[in-house]
């Protein structure tokens, strides 16, 4: 690495690889034509960034964008983006008005609706709104039992011009098992409540339930709009297959550059708690990463490739560091130079690199919280913008 190059890279990041976001995009849209595709990049966009990953979604051809707060969509639209966008996750603090100011549709679970009213009538503009039906997830979502109440309800106040009922919506609970019959149960019960709000008037322009495994699993589940994440990021949902199995590329590589080189006899204790002793004489590479950015404290074993060798992490993975060992090896100190070499803790998974499945098995949770929980303090570098607009 040259000088200059320390510039254009920094020397802790995340590369957020934007084509590898437009294939996700394009691959994900053609599995479920001829239904829409919402891009879901709530979250900081899993943590890949929101405002650059949903303009290459919605380039590749992503139809609609998600997210779950309303001050999520609006960052959105302050970044010019036009989409039509759905935030599904309120509070009575929620600021509906400026949701419908922008032009936002609106998830409606039943107490939303006296707000979204209050609103539109403030603004003098007809709220869109996606009434949700809870099928069995036993979140967000009207009860069966309220449902036509909600229904009626809400038709009564798109007839006074208050508002357009434009979607009918529900969520998964067990998508990733794709065997299980609650899946089967809740397609069943949305499909009710969707004939429920048609026979109250509904002329619904979207009806949605799927989510990433779903849309992969369940194509009975597509309806005519499709909120995807994970599969977007390039990441499996499913713990039998792999993102290449599913034909898709993760677009999230965490680096860092090693920090520290040193040659430490046997006997030599590694980091707070000193629970890990070499056993022989070792070389340890220090990488500048630790739960301060995202990394689990409790992945200790997490994978970290250096010099084309994966090695775990030992001892204690620290606020802001974490230490492997690279053993005896002789190949190390004959090979490149460590310190300033490039630590990769998860990326494409090309090669055998490692990948954040592994990184979720050593922390004991799924891909999802992996690539999402990484922090603020590790730039975000994009790779592969494409053509500027
Ligand atoms: C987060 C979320 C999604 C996306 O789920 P993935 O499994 O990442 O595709 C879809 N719908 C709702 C309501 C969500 O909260």
């Amino acid at each position: 690495m040259t000088l200059s190059e320390q510039h254009v890279f920094p020397e802790r990041r995340a590369e957020i690889d934007l084509d590898a976001i437009r294939h996700n995009v394009r691959r994900l849209s053609a599995v479920i034509l001829p239904a829409k595709l919402m891009a879901v990049v709530k979250a900081d966009a899993y943590g890949h960034g929101m405002i650059p990953v949903a303009k290459a979604a919605l380039k590749a051809g992503a139809h609609w964008l998600g997210v779950a707060h309303i001050s999520e969509a609006l960052t959105l639209r302050q970044a010019g983006i036009g989409a039509p966008v759905l935030a599904w996750l309120h509070t009575p603090a929620s600021d509906f008005r400026a949701a419908l100011e922008a032009g936002i549709d609106i998830g409606c679970s039943g107490w939303e609706l006296e707000y979204i009213v209050a609103a539109a009538r403030e603004c003098q503009r007809p709220a869109r709104v996606h009434l949700k039906i809870d099928t069995g997830l036993g979140r967000n979502g009207s009860t069966a039992a309220l449902w036509d109440a909600l229904v009626s309800e809400a038709m009564q106040y798109q007839d006074q011009g208050l508002l357009r009922v434009v979607g009918v919506f529900s969520h998964f609970a067990v998508a990733d098992e794709p065997e299980r019959a609650e899946n089967d149960e809740q397609l069943r019960r949305f499909r009710e409540a969707v004939a429920v709000a048609e026979d109250a008037g509904a002329d619904l322009e979207v009806r949605h339930v799927a989510n990433t495994p779903a849309m992969l699993s369940r194509p009975d589940a597509h309806f005519d709009l499709v909120r995807a994440g994970l599969g977007i990021y390039g990441l499996s949902p499913f713990e039998n297959q792999t993102s290449a199995q599913l034909g898709l590329r993760p677009a999230m590589t965490l680096k860092a550059l090693v920090a520290s080189r040193k040659d430490v006899p046997a006997g030599q204790g590694v980091s707070y708690g000193l629970n890990y002793v070499t056993a022989r004489p070792s070389t340890l590479a220090l990488i500048p990463l630790g739960y301060a950015d995202g990394v689990p404290r409790i992945a200790t074993g997490g994978p970290v490739r250096i010099n084309g060798t994966t090695y775990p992490v030992v001892g204690r993975i620290a606020m802001d560091q974490m230490v492997v060992d690279l053993g005896a090896d002789t190949s190390v100190a004959a090979g490149p130079p460590v310190v300033g070499a490039e630590a990769e803790l998860f990326g494409t998974g090309d090669d055998g690199g490692p990948t954040a499945e592994q990184w979720a098995a050593a922390a004991g949770t799924i891909n999802y919280e992996i690539v999402t929980r990484i922090g603020p303090r590790v730039p975000r570098v994009y790779v592969n913008e494409g053509p500027a607009e």
